[in-house]
């Protein structure tokens, strides 16, 4: 292959939340895609919306130019590379496939995902996204990707559907570490903002007048002026809508547990990073899963009543 791999068949694999919703725009853009989901229900959803299903993830990449996967996990994405009871799509995937993976995994996962596409003689490009259900249904997803300049080239067609920012962040791999560290900002950053709404609240400061203050001083952040943890300032905020998500804490608990693996396997002292890690895991697994992460303030509040 193929200079033209992005007018090739596409073979997708991961229907769920966010490749579902992505497959669909694909399709809607004239994309040939043949897609697959254990999940029969996600595979009956994408038939509704026109796409093309078979019933193994082998079948659908026997005869694709580009192989994108949308999974779980790292796990999901090298057991299914390699095959755990069969060959595995590296082995039978046409030569020269481009592999395509937009799941968050680690960076370490990523670069081996990478080296063995291509010791089977595959291309590999790692494209994590960050941007949600929302973004995935509007088409305006961002993508951090990892790729030689050759693939880089070959994907971002391809990605300018589902997406609205397409960023070469470096090698294999590159886009996992890009997504892991805005991530960890991110996790560590919204903490912070909550910490300081509820010290206000106890200090008798109006969250208005903290943010008035906050969001033109240094204390400016994506956390403060877009997903404000307290209702009011920012409207459009899941503060205002009971922390429905907006970017569900599961998904900060996940993101934050690759943040400490990539702090531990490069033997970085990141104290905040570790610490925040800790704490989503506890938002998760008390009832925070499904609600928007943000609601991380109403657990510091609760833990500071006197
Ligand atoms: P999801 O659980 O809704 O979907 C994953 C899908 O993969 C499921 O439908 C599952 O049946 C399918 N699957 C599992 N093994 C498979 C295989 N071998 N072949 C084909 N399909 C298989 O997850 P999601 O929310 O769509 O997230 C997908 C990835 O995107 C995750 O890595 C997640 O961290 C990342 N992500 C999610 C969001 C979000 O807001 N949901 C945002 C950014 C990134």
């Amino acid at each position: 292959m193929s200079e033209n791999a992005a007018s090739g068949t596409i073979a997708f694999l991961g229907l769920g939340h966010m490749g579902g919703p992505m497959a669909v725009n694909l399709v809607k853009a004239g994309h040939q895609v043949v897609a697959y989901d254990p999940v029969p229900a996600a595979l009956e959803a994408a038939r509704e919306h026109g796409i093309a299903t078979v019933d193994s993830a082998e079948e659908a990449v026997a005869g694709a130019s580009v192989v994108l996967t949308m999974l779980p996990s790292g796990k999901h994405v090298l057991d299914a590379y390699r095959g755990v009871d069969g060959p595995g799509l590296l082995a039978v995937a046409p030569p020269n496939t481009l592999f395509l993976d937009c799941s968050t995994i680690n960076v370490d996962e990523a670069r081996e995902a990478a080296a063995i596409a291509l010791e089977a003689g595959h291309r590999s490009v790692d494209a994590p996204v960050s941007g949600g259900v929302v973004g995935a249904e509007a088409g305006t997803l961002t993508f951090m990707v990892g790729a030689l300049p050759e693939d880089f080239e070959t994907v971002k067609p391809i990605l300018e559907l589902m997406g609205r920012r397409i960023v070469h962040c470096g090698d294999h791999g590159a886009g996992q570490a890009a997504k892991v560290c805005n991530n960890m900002i991110l996790g560590v950053s919204m903490i912070a903002v909550s910490e300081a709404f509820v010290l206000g609240e106890k200090l008798g400061l109006t969250h208005q007048a903290l943010f008035d203050v906050a969001s033109n001083a240094s204390g400016q952040c994506w956390a403060l002026t877009t997903n404000c943890p307290v209702p009011g300032p920012v409207p459009t905020s899941p503060a205002n809508r009971d922390y429905q998500p907006g970017f569900a804490g599961a998904l900060m608990a996940k993101d934050l547990r690759l943040a400490v693996n990539a702090l531990e396997s490069t033997g970085v002292d990141g104290q905040m990073g570790h610490l925040a890690s800790q704490i989503y895991d506890a938002f998760a697994a008390e009832g925070g899963a499904g609600r928007d992460f943000s609601g991380i303030i109403t657990d510091i509040r609760d833990k500071s009543a006197k």
